[in-house]
């Protein structure tokens, strides 16, 4: 079974509700004269965006929990989906169940691993599914329930979700999940969920990138050896380059310039009694 991601439903105006979300935290107007301005054209949608992504800079995160999008996933494996609902923060699942729906011929559909092919294993992993299949039928037929009969279905097994999920979890999965260390599952069901977004919403689905991604942290954290053999590795810097980079230039600068250190108690009293340049600005 191949997967299938469709965009189902969102936020009515995501750019407007994003919009507006970050405006009212830096504006004397009222969000009901925020959005009278939206309407009548005063602030333009090209406005509207440049704002949000001067925002989305920052770490001013909270508004992107105020838009949503619902997204149908199906012909997903059940190894896909134990990892899929361990994400528990900003997302909302509904699952296939296993007790509700009985496979009541043998036969379910499930996902063979690119890997299995490429090593001429297909057939061999068939016969095992089919093997569970006949089981699980023979389990029925003698009046088990399916609840039980499915303990002997396996992760390849299939599934559906519908999710509604807000923007800013979907970052954070996209940070994570993207990343070519992911589950490739996982990387094909998160891209297709960007894909769609990027039909709907190609503003905010641009931002969709792995934690490495010019828009998100902007460089690898994960291990060095890790960073070495990642394709992507060419593009986006590894954590400890940056580190030896900003020594080397510390070191050219004749040790001047601030250098690289473990803080200390010294720099907790900076934190704590010091008023560095203008307040946070968002607060
Ligand atoms: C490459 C990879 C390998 C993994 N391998 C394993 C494995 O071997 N075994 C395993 O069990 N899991 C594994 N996981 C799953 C991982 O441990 C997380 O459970 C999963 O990624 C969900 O992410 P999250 O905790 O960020 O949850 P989300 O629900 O996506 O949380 C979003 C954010 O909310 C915050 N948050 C979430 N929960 C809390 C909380 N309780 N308290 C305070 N803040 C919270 C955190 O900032 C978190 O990043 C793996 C994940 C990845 C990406």
């Amino acid at each position: 079974m191949t997967i299938e991601v469709a965009l189902l439903d969102h936020t009515q105006d995501p750019v407007r509700t994003l919009y507006t979300a970050f405006r009212v935290c830096y504006s004397a107007l009222t969000p009901a004269q925020i959005e009278a301005r939206i309407a009548d054209g005063r602030i333009t949608r090209d406005q509207m965006q440049d704002f949000i992504d001067t925002r989305l800079a920052t770490g001013h995160a909270s508004p992107l929990q105020q838009i949503w999008f619902e997204f149908g996933i199906s012909g997903v494996s059940r190894a896909f989906s134990h990892q899929f609902v361990r994400h528990h923060i900003g997302i909302s699942f509904e699952q296939q169940s296993q007790r509700y729906v009985t496979y009541k011929d043998g036969t379910f559909p499930f996902t063979t691993p690119e890997s299995i092919r490429r090593a001429g294993k297909e057939e061999a992993f068939e016969r095992a599914i089919e093997a569970a299949g006949d089981a699980y039928l023979e389990l029925v037929d003698s009046g088990v329930p399916a609840e039980d009969a499915r303990f002997l279905l396996p992760n390849a097994t299939n599934t559906n979700f519908k999710v509604t999920v807000n923007y800013l979890e979907l970052l954070h999965i996209a940070d994570l999940r993207l990343c070519t260390r992911a589950q490739w599952e996982f990387r094909k069901v998160v891209a297709m969920m960007r894909a769609e977004l990027k039909r709907a919403f190609p503003e905010l689905a641009r931002y969709i990138q792995p934690k490495c991604g010019e828009f998100r942290l902007g460089y690898c954290d994960e291990d060095y050896e890790a960073w070495e053999d990642c394709p992507l590795g060419a593009k986006r810097p590894h954590k400890r380059t940056l580190f030896e980079l900003y020594e080397r230039a510390r070191s050219a600068n004749g040790g001047s310039a601030r250098g690289l250190g473990d803080l200390d108690d010294d720099d907790f009293e900076i934190i704590e009694l010091e008023q560095v340049g203008e307040p946070a600005e968002q607060y």
